[in-house]
């Protein structure tokens, strides 16, 4: 196991698109045995995509149980991630561990259906709303290279520096 390093902003493999999982073996479960770990060494860590580590596959760990109080199916390994319906639109705050820096305001669907594949290539579907659906959307974009950043509603106003990471 180990706590692989995350690429930051600007890095340019941020944008890229990553490929569609086919094996499903002991490599994938080391991949995400180190993403898992690399996400909750981070200050913050819901979630975390393979992307983010520099393995262009679609992969993504979820895990919002740290808030306890909102609807969720507690740790999720998503592996090639398919939403199939989206519903409502809502604004919130994000972070991540790719822009340290920042938090944003972005507009996501406040619930989804989901489809994803289990480690096993077992495949499963999820209905998610509230802020288990914003996690699981913003993961999903880091596999087609897009971060927060790309859908700020305003860059002037829906931008914030933030001192620490909490
Ligand atoms: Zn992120």
């Amino acid at each position: 196991m180990a706590v692989l390093e995350i690429l930051k902003y600007p890095d340019p493999r941020l944008k890229d698109v990553a490929a569609e999982v086919s094996g499903f073996n002991a490599s994938l479960w080391a991949l995400v045995r180190d993403l898992e770990e690399t996400m909750r060494a981070g200050p913050g860590g819901v979630g975390i995509a393979a992307p983010q580590v520099g393995h262009l596959q679609r992969i993504v760990i979820v895990d919002v149980s740290s808030k306890p109080k909102i609807k969720q199916h507690g740790r999720l390994v998503l592996i090639n991630p398919e939403i199939l319906e989206w519903e409502g639109m809502g604004k919130g705050r994000e972070g991540c561990m790719s822009v340290p820096d920042y938090t944003g305001n972005v507009i996501r669907a406040k619930t989804i259906k989901l489809r994803a594949q289990d480690e096993q290539g077992e495949k499963h579907v999820y209905d998610m709303e509230g802020f288990e659906a914003r996690a699981v959307q913003h993961e999903i974009d880091h596999l087609d290279g897009l971060l927060f950043l790309d859908r700020l509603v305003s860059r002037r106003n829906d931008l914030f520096a933030r001192k620490a990471y909490k």
